[in-house]
């Protein structure tokens, strides 16, 4: 008979009723529920009040990037990925720039925007202009909502509506600039949003439906900037490498994609260690690229009078130091404490210093040795796992694969064979 995946009550139930259910349905056996059953230093009552449906918790490599000077500040930059290199890229990319005299950084005001979708409109240029005389009242009545945030100095400082052309006709768009000061601000947005909009829909006849934060967080942008000396990098011809790169980029969307995504691979795993929401920055990110209407670079780099690299990457920023699972995930917790930093605007920085760095290690490899041979050893040590390698026949079996540039499972095998023969 076909199992169902129909399972009502699901999410009442605890968790280790939960996984027996899982067991049946997937098969799993008693030593695959024993490593599902222990969470470690995410206590499983914990991951349960975290989200739905919890069965146990996914560990995540957690190393910490070294060498980086920010401002002038010294930072271990503490990283959660899956993805072999970037640890070592970002440490490495930070000493060069450290050498050249570290990162500069800026931010804007922790501004979040709200929006307040407004449709069956008689007149939608009319709407705009009653919502806009009605700012003051619509401003005060979102920031009865938050008074925690107002206490702080933050809450909702201003507005703005347009009127959209759409598919299913005008829309009107009101904007809620929401001041977050330390905290993401996605729960108090949404919640000043949902609070304002019987009000607006009042003031203008219309009907509301969504009511949310907006990811492209433009008024929420933090930038950073290095001078790297040639010398640094190995000489002109990698800094012309490196700027070309960077053009290329500019101009085509399929390599900024890569080129983007090569400065998210430590954003997103700094985000993700410290309990952020690392899908709020990679989609800000995203849009962000392509504001203009054309997906473009996040970062760029190009040779100044000196013949030295010029880098710097603006994006926006949207991170927290309190709020989401930045308090309850008790690793999280620890990764905000190594990291060190006082406001949310000093790790949006930081955060972009990362970025630069780790799309500078990137294209410094690109335009030098090519990617994969800086990416080869490591990623040896993962085939070599994959084949059954342990303890320091890893690094043995690794070294080989490399050294005869065949990284490959079966190959792997081979080599773990013929160890284990010469061993007895
Ligand atoms: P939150 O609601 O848990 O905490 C924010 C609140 O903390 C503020 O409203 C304020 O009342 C209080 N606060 C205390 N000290 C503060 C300080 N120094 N600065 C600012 N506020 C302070 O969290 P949040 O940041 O509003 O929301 C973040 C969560 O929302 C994340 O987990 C995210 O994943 C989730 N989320 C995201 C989206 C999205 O990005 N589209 C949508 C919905 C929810």
């Amino acid at each position: 008979m076909a199992k169902s995946s129909e399972v009502s009550g699901f999410y009442k139930l605890l968790p280790k009723e939960r996984l027996s259910i899982v067991k049946d349905f997937a098969g799993l056996t008693e030593e695959e529920i024993k490593l599902l059953e222990n969470t470690g230093s995410l206590p499983m009552d914990v991951a349960d009040h975290m989200v739905e449906n919890v069965i146990g918790v996914f560990p995540e490599p957690l190393g910490v990037a070294v060498n980086f000077q920010v401002n002038g500040k010294d930072y271990l930059i503490p990283m959660a990925t899956e993805e072999p290199s970037v640890i070592a890229a970002a440490s490495h990319a930070a000493k060069i720039v450290r050498d050249g005299g570290g990162f500069r950084t800026s931010s804007t005001t922790p501004i979040m925007i709200g929006q307040i979708q407004v449709v069956k409109l008689k007149d939608a240029e009319a709407a705009k202009e009653q919502v806009l005389s009605a700012k003051a009242e619509i401003l005060k009545k979102a920031n009865d909502q938050d008074p925690v945030l107002n206490s702080f100095g933050g809450g909702a400082k201003d507005l703005d509506a347009r009127v959209i052309e759409t598919t299913m006709g005008q829309m009107l768009i009101v904007h809620l600039y929401v001041d977050c000061r330390d905290a993401m601000g996605a729960n108090a947005v949404n919640t000043m949003a949902e609070a304002v909009a019987p009000m607006i829909e009042q003031l203008t006849g219309g009907h509301v439906y969504l009511r949310i934060i907006s990811n492209l967080a433009v008024k929420r942008l933090a930038k950073a900037w290095c001078t790297i000396p040639k010398e640094a990098l190995g000489g002109e011809a990698v800094v012309d490498g490196i700027a070309y790169a960077s053009a290329f980029a500019a101009a085509d969307p399929y390599r900024a994609a890569t080129h983007n995504k090569g400065a998210m691979n430590g954003i997103v795993a700094v985000v993700l260690a410290t309990g952020n929401d690392h899908r709020a920055i990679e989609a800000g990110a995203h849009a962000y690229a392509a504001l203009n209407g054309k997906y473009t670079i996040i970062s760029k780099w190009t040779k100044n009078k000196n013949g030295d690299l010029d880098g710097e990457i603006e994006l926006p920023m949207a991170v927290g130091l309190i709020g989401g699972a930045v308090k309850t995930h008790p690793i999280a917790h620890i990764a905000m404490k190594i990291l060190n930093v006082k406001s949310a605007n000093e790790f949006a920085e930081v955060l972009a210093a990362v970025g630069l760095a780790q799309n500078l290690a990137a294209l410094r490899a690109l335009a030098n040795e090519g990617i994969q041979r800086g990416h080869m050893s490591l990623h040896a040590r993962n085939i070599a796992v994959i084949a059954g390698a342990k303890g320091d026949i890893v690094d043995k079996v690794a070294s080989q694969m490399v050294k005869e540039r065949k990284v490959r499972v079966d190959r792997a095998k081979e080599i773990i064979e013929k160890l284990k023969i010469e061993e007895f």
